[in-house]
């Protein structure tokens, strides 16, 4: 095949990859004398996402995206011919566990953000940003590619409907959901990639597609200023702004990221890491712009707010029970709030009096449940008498409130008890 002039007018030269759907050659146009990428749809692939691809290439012209030149039918079979990008993938470029160079990140973002922008004017989504849809030309320049589950906005559902679109490990939450793509879900997608810049790790890691969907609509990624203080504030407020989980709290589409990276740069205080003085990094507060209550806190803030006054309680208890104790001589026991609650990262982990979690038969109809568990706030410890003293209850358990449980299962709910 490699001799063959494709359509009349393209040498194949060598393949640059293949997946299910169409492979990939770096290919010569002997017509106009250049080198161009040829996008081939797979000898039994279905050739209406390959279309669709076609379609909404052609109305984009930008320089931060992949530009399609022709496009035609070879031996029954169609493609593309793209731009040829020699300069690999971003996911190419990416080391684990090491951050990205800062200037770098700040121009890709930038770039980034414009091709987004543009796309989004035009009523087009991606869907499935990831790093190995960023093709870089051989001036370094990065190009959005592969608008191969793109679709327009208000177009219909695709006949793929059920299927969790897009990669979960960009995914955005209504993605994960099953709901309609908007441009600001592609937004959640920059967000994982600029926070994969930025941090040097991913905001979610699981090798389960459902476990990562579940942490992108539950879980709050590791806050970036700590995984990285010297970041930039200014990418930072943005990649946590971008990773909001809901899409209305997030800058809306491509042009309100290049805005806020645009501002940034006019004011290089914000942009500016902070000074290191002694191997001390001073603290400051970071601005976190375009986040609601909802996403500063794991849990709601009723359930935080009686939490603390249940521990002020268990507090009070414990105190008069040390002074009741002090006056006989004896010591208290430790807190039962101390023993048995544990807090790790953005989760409280409660005992297991708390309501059971509730399933939901498929992603589509995802439920969002709040679970209030019963409080019990200990007694007051009895005042130990005279040896031998007897020995004291536990007192019963305090829990803590549990996190909003929103499950994306596709176990059906158990049936309900006998009457
Ligand atoms: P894909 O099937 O889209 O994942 O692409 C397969 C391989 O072709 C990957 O290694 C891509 O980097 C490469 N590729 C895709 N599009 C282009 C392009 N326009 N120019 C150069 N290489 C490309």
């Amino acid at each position: 095949m490699a001799d063959e002039l494709v359509g009349g007018r393209y040498r194949l030269v060598v393949r640059l990859g293949a997946g299910g759907m169409s492979e990939v050659w770096a290919a010569d146009d002997v017509e106009l004398g250049r080198r161009v990428a040829l996008k081939l749809l797979a000898r039994d692939a279905d050739p209406a996402r390959f279309e669709r691809e076609a379609h909404a290439v052609a109305a984009l012209a930008h320089p931060n995206i992949c530009r399609l030149y022709d496009y035609g039918e070879a031996d029954g079979r169609p493609f593309m011919v793209l731009e040829y990008l020699g300069g690999g993938t971003l996911e190419d470029r990416l080391v684990p566990g090491e951050p990205y160079p800062r200037e770098e990140t700040e121009r890709i973002a930038r770039e980034l953000a414009a091709g987004l922008a543009h796309a989004h004017e035009r009523g087009l989504i991606h869907r499935d940003l990831k790093p190995a849809n960023v093709l870089f030309d051989d001036e370094g320049v990065a190009k959005i590619a592969d608008f191969g589950i793109a679709r327009l906005v208000g177009s219909g559902t695709l006949t793929e409907t059920g299927t969790l679109l897009g990669t979960a490990t960009y995914i955005s939450p209504e993605q994960a959901q099953g709901q309609p793509a908007t441009a600001a879900s592609d937004v959640y997608s920059f967000g994982v990639i600029l926070y994969r810049l930025l941090a040097g790790r991913l905001p979610f890691e699981s090798d389960s597609p459902i476990e990562l969907a579940r942490m992108h609509i539950q879980e709050r990624p590791f806050p970036l200023a700590d995984a990285r203080p010297a970041a930039p504030p200014v990418l930072v407020a943005l990649a946590e702004a971008s990773l909001a989980k809901d899409p209305d709290t997030r800058p809306p589409d491509g042009e309100a990221l290049a805005r806020a990276l645009s501002e940034g740069e006019q004011a290089p205080a914000l942009s500016e890491a902070p000074t290191i003085v002694g191997g001390l990094e001073p603290t400051r507060v970071i601005p976190r712009p375009g986040l609601t209550g909802r996403d500063r806190w794991p849990v709601p803030l009723p359930f935080v707010v009686a939490a603390l006054l249940l521990l002020v309680a268990a507090a009070a208890g414990v105190a008069i029970a040390v002074l009741v104790g002090r006056s006989n001589g004896s010591t208290p026991p430790p807190s039962s709030a101390a023993r048995r609650t544990r807090i790790s990262g953005t989760r409280t982990t409660a005992p297991s009096t708390t309501a059971p979690t509730a399933r939901t038969s498929t992603a589509a109809s995802t439920k969002r449940t709040t679970t209030a568990p019963k409080t019990v706030v200990p007694p007051p410890t009895p005042p130990p008498t005279p040896p031998p003293p007897p020995p004291t209850p536990p007192p019963p358990p305090t829990t803590l409130p549990t996190t909003v449980t929103i499950p994306l299962t596709t176990t059906p709910p158990p049936p309900p008890p006998p009457p």
